[in-house]
């Protein structure tokens, strides 16, 4: 089986990404956040121990995160493999990963960094306006206004929320930033790391994994 660990900062587009290959290379994408929902969701064992941390507004533990991953990789769909996205999140986990797919003979084959430098994370992801009256929500760079702070349809002044500030954004990115390149640097020992450039159109950047998941890497590189 091959297995892929998506890589990517917040607002890097991950999600998008792991959709669209999944779809085109017939393999199941897994997100560990869409994991936990369906094993709560089903009442599994392994559901119940993970809800127990939930519920307390805990992490779920490692092991029980990874005992979760295999349990999805051992389904019929993922036979060929898998494209992991949500985990691992920082070194250690890259680690109880390594080990735990090591002992049923698997490993991570390809770890895939959709590389977006910083400021353009925070371009992306501060770019929200809500207007004052209404609430309407416009963006900087998908939709912005016809005139800049005023709301298009009834006039009322845009307004950022604090949340939504370049410098709260950026302020909110350090620590997964941090614990990003734990990753990386993780799968560049191993060899196994490659970088997109994910500051190409959604469709150029999916035929760029498509590529190097298909062993033909075009590498912008790390
Ligand atoms: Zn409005």
């Amino acid at each position: 089986m091959t297995v892929v660990v998506l890589l990517g900062a917040p607002g890097a587009g991950k999600g998008t990404q792991a959709e669209l290959l999944a779809e085109r290379l017939g393999m199941p994408h897994v997100a560990t956040g869409d994991l936990f929902r369906a094993a709560v969701r089903d009442g599994s064992p392994i559901g119940l121990e993970a809800r127990r941390f939930m519920e307390r507004g805990q992490l779920v533990p490692d092991d029980i995160t990874i005992r979760m991953l295999l349990d999805r990789l051992d389904q019929q769909d993922a036979t060929n493999g898998a494209i992991l996205d949500g985990f691992p999140r920082n070194g250690a986990q890259a680690t109880a990963l390594d080990d735990a797919l090591r002992e049923r003979g698997d490993r991570v084959d390809l770890a895939v960094n959709i590389e977006v430098p910083v400021d353009e994370l925070i371009r992306r992801m501060s770019g929200r306006w809500v207007c004052t009256d209404a609430g309407h929500v416009y963006n900087e760079s998908t939709n912005p206004p016809r005139v800049p702070g005023v709301c298009d349809i009834d006039g009322s002044p845009l307004i950022q929320r604090e949340d939504d500030r370049a410098d709260t954004i950026r302020a909110r990115l350090d620590l997964p930033l941090a614990s990003l390149r734990e990753v990386i640097d993780h799968y560049a020992r191993a060899g196994v790391l490659r970088a997109v450039n994910g500051l190409q159109p959604i469709e150029a950047v999916a035929d760029d994994v498509l590529a190097v998941v298909a062993g033909e890497p075009k590498r912008t590189d790390a």
